[in-house]
């Protein structure tokens, strides 16, 4: 199913959604990030280019209290369900959310990811051309995963559902959307410019000296998982005032392949003691042992990771380069 609406009456669209419920979109600032948009604030969605941060953070949150407790007694948190639209997210982003959703709603389901994304509404924004020289989605297989999906004709927007949820806001704000009677096909759909990376298919080549272009950069920082909208990786840690230690809470947190605590155990043995093991694994987490469990590439290509790396490490030229 497509409808149309008009350039001038999409603001209309969000700002009534912004209205009544939580509307996250990407604003620009000294580096363009999703956040929650309040109905003025609608003329000012950027849309120009992708963003720096990816919307990660409002589903897996970067902190989390999972319980507290007090005297043995444990307190879990009342969990919210905002009702809220994404706006803006494009099909790497999406995919990304696909991939994120397979780690915590498929089979181990988490309660604190489940409740920040069960009430959501993903709305895409096609890009016709790669936004950035990093991206690289062509090449990576992506899905159609969306509930609304965007695309700019200039005086109006396509937009094509892709979900019951969809046909829902289309319903609600029926009088703004027209239908019409075309299909996008899958050629239609193709991002020019975003098919760099040659190869996706890295088993052969762990052993490879051309990753020592890599390792030898890496700073083993984490901007890399940090920027990326698929990392999932958390630790677990207690806070407790030292002067009560029966009184506290436990914290989720973000967490990072690529520091050398990560893979620290009892006993202080370190899994991934050498840097070139943590630069591999992330790597290869992305494009091999995620496809070996869920069968698709963990990475969406859209080139954060190499675009905020502070040595500007460039796995696709990497990859690429390997004979
Ligand atoms: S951002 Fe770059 S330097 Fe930092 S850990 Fe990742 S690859 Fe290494
Ligand atoms: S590994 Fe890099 S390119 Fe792939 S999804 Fe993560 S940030 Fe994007």
């Amino acid at each position: 199913m497509v409808y149309r609406i008009k350039r001038d009456e999409l603001n209309i669209f969000l700002e009534g959604f912004a209205r009544k419920n939580q509307l996250v979109a990407p604003l620009k600032g000294k580096l363009a990030k999703f956040e929650l948009v309040k109905e003025e604030q609608v003329k000012d969605i950027y849309l120009e280019k992708n963003t720096y941060f990816p919307a990660k953070e409002f589903f897996f949150k970067k902190n989390e209290t999972v319980f507290t407790f007090k005297d043995n007694k444990i307190q879990e948190p009342k969990l919210e369900t905002p009702k809220r639209i994404f706006f803006g997210l494009r099909r790497c982003d999406l995919n990304a959310v696909k991939h994120q959703d397979k780690v915590f709603m498929e089979q181990i389901k988490d309660p604190y990811y489940m409740a920040a994304r069960e009430n959501s509404y993903l709305l895409g924004f096609h890009c016709w051309e790669a936004p950035s020289k990093y991206c690289f989605c062509g090449t990576l297989n992506l899905a159609d995963y969306y509930d609304l999906m965007f695309y700019d004709k200039k005086d109006y927007f396509l937009v094509e559902v892709g979900s019951d949820k969809g046909k829902e806001l289309i319903k609600e704000f029926k009088t703004l959307f027209e239908d019409i009677d075309i299909t996008i096909t899958k050629e239609e759909k193709k991002i020019k410019g975003a098919d760099r990376l040659l190869k996706d298919d890295i088993k052969g080549l762990y052993d490879h000296p051309d990753w020592q272009k890599g390792v030898n950069q890496c700073l083993s920082c984490a901007a890399c998982t940090n920027l990326c909208p698929t990392c999932y990786c958390f630790e677990l840690h207690d806070e407790t005032k030292t002067s009560n230690i029966q009184e506290g809470k436990r914290v989720r947190n973000w967490s990072s392949c690529q520091v050398l605590d990560f893979s620290r155990v009892a006993g202080e043995h370190v899994f991934r003691q050498k840097r070139e093991e943590r630069f591999k694994h992330r790597i290869y987490h992305q494009l091999e042992y995620f496809k070996e469990r869920y069968g698709v590439n963990m990475c969406v290509g859209c080139g954060r990771c190499i675009q905020g790396c502070p040595t500007r490490i460039d796995f696709v030229q990497i990859i690429n380069e390997m004979k």
